[in-house]
């Protein structure tokens, strides 16, 4: 295959597949790298709702979804280098980098309760998990990818891991069902490693 540069990138048509955050990251790049005007940028959503994982939904009167909590942390270098160049919507003068940060500083999240029941707050000070279901979590962690293929979680656990606390919080906070992908599972396990290391998580996987 020959590549050819497109010298005259205002004259490009880019047609990009869904509106989530990989398609407008790269709208955004193209833009202010590639130097191809916004206008001839198509994003392509075969959804309903717009945003992909990170949709939203909803007024200020109903209330307001959206699929998941997600965690910006801070040392997501690449992303907010990617906001800090997109203005506010309500103070064009400020990027959305700093609009973030600033309300980050002024509204501390405060969590009181990982599950609630019936309006209750359960304890979990344990995440209920038996020393085989955490040696299985263990030993998913040390599976190639390639082997786990398309097989689903519930083929992986057994039917009481479905009732425990760490499947409630891990479900609730990261969409997952029964018949979701084990290997996409594995991924998450790996990467909160990261996200909450020093937590729990470290002994209950
Ligand atoms: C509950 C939850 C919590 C998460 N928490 C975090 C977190 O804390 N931190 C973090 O970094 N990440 C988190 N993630 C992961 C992160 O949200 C995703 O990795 C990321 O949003 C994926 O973006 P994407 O653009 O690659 O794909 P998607 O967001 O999946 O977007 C793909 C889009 O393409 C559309 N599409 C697919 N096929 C077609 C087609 N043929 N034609 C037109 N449109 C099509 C889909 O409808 C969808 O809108 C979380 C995800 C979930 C679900």
């Amino acid at each position: 295959m020959t590549r050819t540069r497109n010298r005259t990138p205002e004259n490009a048509h880019v047609y990009l597949i869904g509106s989530g955050i990989a398609s407008l990251a790269s709208a955004v790049l193209l833009i202010r790298d590639a130097g191809v005007p916004g206008r001839n940028i198509h994003i392509l959503e075969k959804d309903r709702i717009a945003g992909g994982a990170l949709d939203g939904s909803g007024d200020a009167e109903h209330g307001f979804v959206a699929r998941g909590g997600q965690m910006h942390e801070r040392h997501y270098a690449c992303y907010w280098d990617l906001l800090s160049g997109i203005p506010s919507l309500e103070n064009p003068e400020v990027s959305v980098t700093d609009e973030t940060f600033e309300f980050n500083e002024r509204l501390i999240s405060h969590g009181q309760a990982r599950l609630l029941k019936d309006g209750r707050r359960l304890d979990v000070s344990s995440y209920g998990l038996s020393l085989a279901q955490q040696a299985r979590l263990l030993k998913l962690l040390y599976e190639s990818e390639a082997s786990l293929g398309d097989r689903k979680i519930e083929d992986w656990f057994d039917g009481a891991f479905f009732g425990t606390n760490f499947w409630f919080i891990w479900s609730t906070m990261f969409a997952f069902q029964r018949w979701s992908s084990l290997a996409e599972m594995r991924r998450l396990c790996g990467a909160s490693f990261i996200w909450w290391r020093g937590c729990r998580i470290w002994v209950a996987c």
